[in-house]
């Protein structure tokens, strides 16, 4: 069989790109976290679009696509977002970005400038993206589609560990408010909102730990 084309979509902190990036290296695949693009983009808006009243000006943010370079490159392995040829990694990760990006995300100027990167990507095959509507819009025909759920307190727990280990201050309520509210607006936004595909598996992780999690997924893959 051609290398697949594999879909992970779910609710944040589900583990999704942890775990695709895991299950991309066992299957010698492309692995694609294509939050963060959006979380790229919210970075980009922050630094570069930000009025007077100190709101994000959303027509200043869509006349400067052209201006914003978006690439993964392997570093160590390891695939970092760059920004306009600047790391920009770790900016990504912070609250100023996950308090903005669902707003960002909602917007269709946005979803329609990064489709096409995403589908782009996928033609070769070999690849497995993750994210809120990879099964549903951005790859309707992949070969495998699943869906992860956890609960919110323990997605919550794992939001603020990973947050703890990267050296950020922050409180479990704040986090748990964010996923609340990003959520929220991902599930009901008029474009591409986050839902399962009629035909992904649904795998609620909130008992597996991630080898658990991956042992299930590839448990559906064939060889
Ligand atoms: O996956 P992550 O939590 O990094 O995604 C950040 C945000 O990017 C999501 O909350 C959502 O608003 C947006 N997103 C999206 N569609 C995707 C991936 C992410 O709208 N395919």
């Amino acid at each position: 069989m051609n290398k697949p084309v594999i879909a992970i979509d779910g609710f944040s902190s589900t583990g999704k790109s942890s775990i695709s990036k895991i299950i991309a290296k066992r299957l010698g695949i492309v692995h694609l976290d294509t939050g963060a693009l959006y979380r790229g983009i919210t970075w980009f808006a922050i630094q570069n679009c930000i009025d007077d009243d100190q709101k994000i000006n959303l027509e200043e943010l869509f006349a400067s696509f052209k201006l914003i370079n978006l690439e993964f490159r392997n570093d160590e392995g390891e695939l970092v977002l760059y920004l306009n040829h600047i790391n920009v990694s770790k900016e990504i990760r912070t609250k100023e970005v996950a308090d903005h990006v669902s707003f960002i995300a909602k917007q269709k100027e946005v979803r329609d400038f990064l489709l096409e990167t995403q589908q782009s990507l996928a033609l070769k095959g070999g690849i497995i993206m993750d994210g809120r509507d990879i099964g549903t819009v951005v790859l309707p025909n992949a070969d495998y589609k699943f869906f992860l759920t956890a609960s919110i307190d323990e997605r919550s727990r794992r939001r603020y560990m990973e947050m703890i280990c990267l050296g950020m201050t922050t409180d479990l309520e704040t986090v748990k408010e964010n996923l609340i509210t990003r959520d929220k607006i991902d599930s009901e936004r008029e474009i591409a909102p986050l839902k399962k595909a009629d035909n992904a598996i649904e795998i609620d992780n909130t008992s597996l730990n991630k080898n658990e999690t991956i042992e299930k997924i590839l448990s559906f893959i064939k060889k």
